[in-house]
């Protein structure tokens, strides 16, 4: 119900605002189950065990950080549907959606010949939709309003959370890795009906003859999880200082330009 949801956001807002609640993050780590995800040169390792055990590091990573809470919304080799993993983020009044995914290179690239990590978030059109979802739910304007700023407010977040997400790993991995925030090129849904600011990382190229073994080496999740964990903090920290990335703080039609438009590529490597 739109009425509940308003309220909780509110709530996670108001308490936010006075430092009172928890900066909880919902991981997702990408597929599980019989949704195996992206196969490896090891024929048994899958994407879906690479993103789990990320995601399991960088929750480790933060257990016992004052004032952050990491939900995981798969935690083991289970097939998740995507509802559900969304339904998880909502619940849990996550205040980051953050989807672990790992790459592989399509077959008009050629296998192998693609490196580096991407981020996405979900492209203008998508955003439009879920402003247009927000004000139809409302009861009347002053709502719809709301709602409206809400959704395109999680939006320029989203992207805030992006660029942070970006610097982290590119620090990490090199920047020559860094193939850029994107929002097309990949499966989307599970970024989609959620009520907070929301992110897919893909970590790199499995396929890759030196970037695959990496990434399943301890050294190499640990490195990607540290990133990942060290963004997190950056951003509750953030959010305790009351900064935010300049772009939500902007007149709403310079605002609205940050994210229209642009279909392909916000910013690319
Ligand atoms: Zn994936």
């Amino acid at each position: 119900m739109f009425h509940s949801s308003a309220a909780s956001i509110l709530f996670a807002f108001l308490a936010a605002a006075t430092g009172e609640s928890p900066f909880v993050v919902a991981l997702d780590p990408g597929h599980g189950g019989s949704n195996r995800g992206a196969p490896t040169a090891r024929p048994e390792l899958y994407e879906k065990h690479l993103t789990l055990e990320i995601a399991r590091l960088v929750q480790r990573r933060l257990l016992g950080e004052p004032g952050l809470k990491i939900v995981l919304c798969r935690t083991g080799d289970l097939l998740v549907p995507i509802r559900a993993r969304t339904r998880c983020a909502n619940q849990a009044n996550a205040r980051l959606f953050l989807s672990v995914h790992a790459n592989a290179a399509s077959v008009e690239q050629g296998p192998g010949s693609q490196r580096g990590f991407e981020i996405f978030v979900l492209p203008a059109s998508d955003v439009d939709q879920e402003v247009a979802r927000a004000a139809l739910l409302a009861d009347d304007d002053a709502q719809a309003a709301w709602a409206a700023h809400r959704a395109r407010t999680t939006a320029a977040d989203s992207l805030a959370a992006a660029r942070r997400i970006r610097w982290r790993l590119a620090d990490a991995l090199g920047s020559d890795r860094d193939r850029g925030i994107k929002q097309a090129g990949a499966t989307l849904d599970v970024l989609q009906g959620l009520d907070m600011p929301a992110v897919l990382v893909e970590v790199g190229f499995l396929d890759h003859a030196e970037e695959g073994p990496f990434l399943l080496s301890e050294a190499g999740k640990k490195t990607v999880a540290a990133a990942l964990a060290g963004a997190i903090t950056d951003l509750r920290s953030r959010e305790l200082r009351g900064q935010r990335d300049p772009m939500t703080t902007a007149p709403p039609g310079q605002r609205r330009g940050t994210t229209a438009g642009r279909p392909a590529s916000v910013s690319g490597p």
